[in-house]
C-alpha cells in the first residue's frame, strides 16, 4: 500500500531530489514548475546562477547517489572534473596556504545547469513521477484548517491540485511563511545574516601551463580583514571557471576591466596571474545575493499537516561555502527514511516528523556560518546574536603545514560533523604543535606550497 499523492513545488535541486525520495512510498507525485523546462542543459528563468560551477561536498554527493545511484557516473559521462578537494585545490586561508594531501572527499565540478539537466533527465523516467507546468500561487486545506488538501496554481489546469502531501522545494524566493499565514497559521521564526554578497563570474579556457601541474584550482575567500576573495575551479567540458567574490559589498564587478581589477585584490595573486592568460568563453556575470536565511518551520508550535518545506526554501546559505545542493540532499534523504518509517494508512504527524529529521543539519550548517559571516564588519543579523570570536587561531595556524589536520578541518565541512576533529591522531597532532611552539608556516601569498603525499586520511 500507498500513499496517494505528493505535490512538489519546484523543480531545481529540492524539487527533482524530493521527487526521486518520494517516488517509492507515493502512488503519484506531482512536481509543479513555474518555468518551461528546457530539454537539455539550458539557461532557465528560475535558476539565475545556472552558469555558475556548482561544487557538491561529499556528503550531499553521498545522498545524491543513494536516491539516484549512478548519477555521478552521468556527470562524468556529461563532461565534468572530478578532482581531490584537499589535494587538488589550493586554500588560502587568513593564515596563509592551507597544506594539501590526499583525501576521500573528491568532488564534480560542473556547471550547475550539465548538473541539474542530468538530474531532471534521471526523475523523469521514473515512471509515477510528473512534472507539470504552472506557478503555485497558495495552500488548500480542509474546512478546519487542521491538514493542507493541495495547492492553487496559475497558468495551469486544472487551477487546483488535491495533495496528501505538499513538499515547498521553491527556493530562495518562496512564499510558503506567507502562504501558511493565510491558513491562520502563526508564522514561524525567522533568522538572517545579511552579508550582503556580490559574485561575478565566468568561464575561461586555460592555457596548459597557466596551472602548475599538481594544482587544479585555487580558493581565496574573503575574509573580515580582507573582504574580496578570488576562487578557479575546473568544470565540466575541460572548462574553468573563474569567481570574482566580496562580502560586504555593494555591486559585484560588471564587466572584464573589473573583474581583472577584482581578482588583483584578492589574498593571492594566483588567480588574477592565470584569468590575465585566460580565454574568455563569457563575459563576467554579476550576482547579488543578500545573505543566509533560515526559516524556522521546524519550530512551528501549531502546524497544518501535510507541509514540508526543503531545500532553499528552508536554509538559503551563503554561497560561498557551496552548501546548498548538499543540505537539499541530506534532507531529501532524510525524507525518504521517514517515509519509509511511516504506516500508508495513518500519515499524522508525518509531515512535522519529516521538518524535524533536517534540524541537526541546519542547525550544524547555519552555526557554522554564523561563526565565520557574523563577524564581517558590515554584517547584520536579525534573530540570532554573533557568537564570540573564537578563542583560538590553532587549527587554521597548523593546517598551514599539517595536511593531516588540514584534510580533518575539510571533512568538517564536507560531512556537516566535527567527528574528524576529535579522532585521537589529530588531538594528539594539535597537542604536539601547540607545545612546539611554531608559527604559521608558507605564507608567502604567490607561491603555493607542493602537495604532500600519502595515505588519504579516512573519511
Ligand atoms: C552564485 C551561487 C553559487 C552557488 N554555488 C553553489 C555550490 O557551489 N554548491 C552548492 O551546493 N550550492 C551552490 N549554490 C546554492 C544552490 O544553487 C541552491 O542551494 C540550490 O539551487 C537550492 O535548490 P532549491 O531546489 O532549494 O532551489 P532552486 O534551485 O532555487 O529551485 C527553486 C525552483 O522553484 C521554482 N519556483 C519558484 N517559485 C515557484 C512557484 N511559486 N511555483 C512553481 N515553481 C516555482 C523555480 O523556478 C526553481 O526552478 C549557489 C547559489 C548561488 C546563487
Amino acid at each position: 500500500m500507498a500513499f496517494e499523492h505528493a505535490v512538489i513545488v519546484g523543480a531545481g535541486i529540492g524539487g527533482l531530489l524530493s521527487a526521486a525520495a518520494l517516488a517509492p512510498r507515493f502512488a503519484r507525485v506531482t512536481i509543479v514548475e513555474r518555468d518551461e523546462l528546457p530539454a537539455g542543459a539550458s539557461h532557465r528563468r528560475g535558476v539565475p546562477q545556472g552558469e555558475q560551477m556548482h561544487a557538491l561536498l561529499a556528503i550531499g554527493q553521498d545522498a545524491f547517489e543513494e536516491l539516484l545511484p549512478g548519477i555521478g557516473q552521468a556527470w562524468a559521462d556529461a563532461g565534468a572534473a572530478w578532482f581531490d578537494s584537499t589535494r587538488d585545490v589550493a586554500s588560502f586561508s587568513s593564515q596563509g596556504w592551507t597544506a594539501r594531501g590526499p583525501s576521500e572527499a573528491w568532488t564534480f565540478g560542473i556547471r550547475r545547469l550539465v548538473l541539474e539537466s542530468s538530474v531532471r533527465e534521471r526523475v523523469r523516467v521514473i515512471p509515477n513521477v510528473s512534472i507539470v507546468q504552472g506557478t503555485v500561487a497558495g495552500l488548500q486545506a480542509s474546512g478546519d484548517r487542521s491538514r493542507l488538501t493541495g495547492v492553487t496554481v496559475r497558468g495551469a489546469e486544472p487551477s487546483m491540485i488535491d495533495a496528501d502531501l505538499v513538499v515547498d522545494s521553491s527556493g530562495r524566493t518562496s512564499h510558503a511563511v506567507q502562504w501558511i499565514a493565510d491558513l491562520g497559521y502563526p508564522p514561524p521564526a525567522e533568522h538572517e545574516i545579511v552579508s550582503d554578497i556580490v559574485y561575478s563570474t565566468t568561464v575561461v579556457r586555460l592555457p596548459p601551463d597557466a596551472l602548475r601541474a599538481d594544482i587544479r584550482g585555487v580558493l581565496a575567500p574573503p575574509t573580515p580583514a580582507h573582504p574580496r576573495g578570488a576562487v578557479l575551479l575546473p568544470c565540466d567540458a575541460g572548462l574553468h571557471q573563474i569567481v570574482a567574490l566580496a562580502q560586504n559589498a555593494s555591486r559585484a564587478p560588471a564587466d572584464r576591466d573589473e573583474f581583472l581589477t577584482h581578482l588583483e585584490d584578492a589574498t593571492t595573486p594566483v588567480v588574477a596571474e592565470a584569468a590575465r592568460r585566460a580565454e574568455f568563453v563569457g563575459e563576467p556575470k554579476p550576482f547579488k545575493v543578500r545573505g543566509t536565511r533560515r526559516v524556522r518551520w521546524e519550530d512551528m508550535a501549531s502546524r497544518p499537516e501535510g507541509f514540508v518545506a526543503i531545500g532553499d526554501a528552508v536554509l538559503a546559505l551563503n554561497p560561498i561555502y557551496g552548501q546548498g545542493m548538499s543540505v537539499a540532499a541530506v534532507e531529501a534523504l532524510a525524507m525518504r527514511d521517514e517515509v519509509a518509517r511511516a504506516r500508508t494508512d495513518d500519515a499524522t504527524g508525518l509531515a512535522g516528523r519529516i521538518q524535524e529529521s533536517f534540524r541537526a543539519t541546519l542547525d550544524f550548517v547555519f552555526d557554522s556560518g554564523l561563526r565565520s559571516d557574523a563577524h564581517y564588519p558590515a554584517t547584520t543579523l536579525h534573530g540570532v546574536q554573533a557568537p564570540p570570536p573564537p578563542k583560538s587561531r590553532v587549527l587554521g595556524a597548523l593546517a598551514t603545514e599539517d595536511w593531516k589536520v588540514a584534510v580533518a578541518m575539510r571533512y568538517v565541512s564536507h560531512d556537516f560533523s566535527a567527528a574528524s576533529l576529535q579522532r585521537p591522531e589529530i588531538q594528539a597532532r594539535v597537542r604536539a604543535w601547540i607545545s612546539s611552539g611554531r608559527g604559521v608556516r608558507h605564507n608567502d601569498p604567490a607561491v603555493i606550497p607542493k602537495p604532500f603525499a600519502g595515505k588519504p586520511l579516512p573519511r
